[in-house]
């Protein structure tokens, strides 16, 4: 489903920040993406999103390469791809309800499918009851997961989540990779950054390690070994 086949990326008059980096994803993986500050992550993550154009190699969603894609073409790319970031990105004058709502009016879904969406993701995630709250009058774990329902909310293959725990304190850590769990179960693909070895070690899910932008490890069941 997602090719990454010797992608290298030189920002301009710099070090590589990946070299000829290789490895693929399946449909329905949950993969974790480890290493150090400066390792190349968020450069790999946007380049799947074609934010950033690889210097040499290519990457592939579904036999497509990204970076070949018009304009329109990405914008549907982007749509199948439902990004998460530590620092939530919420709209802080629109409630829950409406920041969701506000996703799905972008991909020009109707009235009558927003009313009847937004309150199912807001309850898968467990937020029912906030609807009508403003980010400010929830806590960080609680502006996660509206971030989570948000993403979900027009059905992507895909979810990134780029250190979605990286504020929350382990209680409510936990929660969001049971979350993220839950939505890799009932089928869509997830794609983690952490910096949290916890979290690592209690997923038991594929880890890809990065060092200085390159793949040192690519374990199945994996244990954060940094
Ligand atoms: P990580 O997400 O693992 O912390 P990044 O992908 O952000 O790593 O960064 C990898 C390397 O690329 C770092 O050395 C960083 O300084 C560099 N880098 C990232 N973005 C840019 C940019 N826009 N311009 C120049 N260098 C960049």
């Amino acid at each position: 489903m997602i090719y990454f086949d010797k992608v290298t990326k030189i920002y301009k008059d710099s070090t590589p920040a990946l070299t000829e980096v290789s490895f693929s994803i399946e449909p329905k993986e949950f993969v974790s993406i480890v290493g150090h500050s400066g390792a190349g992550k968020t450069t790999l993550l946007k380049m799947l999103l074609a934010e950033e154009t690889p210097t040499n190699g290519a990457v592939f969603f579904e036999s497509v390469d990204v970076n070949n894609l018009r304009r329109g073409a990405v914008n549907k790319l982007r749509r199948r791809i439902g990004t998460v970031f530590q620092d939530y990105r919420l709209i802080p004058s629109k409630t829950a309800f409406e920041n969701i709502a506000f996703a799905m009016e972008a991909s020009g879904k109707s009235d009558a499918q927003i009313q009847s969406d937004v309150p199912q993701v807001l309850d898968l995630v467990g937020l029912s009851d906030k609807l009508w709250n403003f980010p400010h009058e929830l806590s960080g774990g609680e502006k996660q997961r509206v971030a989570i329902a948000r993403a979900i909310v027009n059905q992507p293959d895909v979810i990134i989540a780029d250190e979605p725990t990286g504020n929350l304190d382990p209680a409510n850590t936990q929660e969001i990779i049971y979350i993220l769990k839950k939505i890799n179960d009932m089928g869509t693909t997830v794609i983690l950054t952490t910096h949290n070895k916890g979290v690592i070690d209690s997923l038991g899910k594929r880890v890809i390690t990065l060092e200085k932008g390159k793949v040192i490890r690519d374990d199945k069941s994996g244990k954060y070994v940094l």
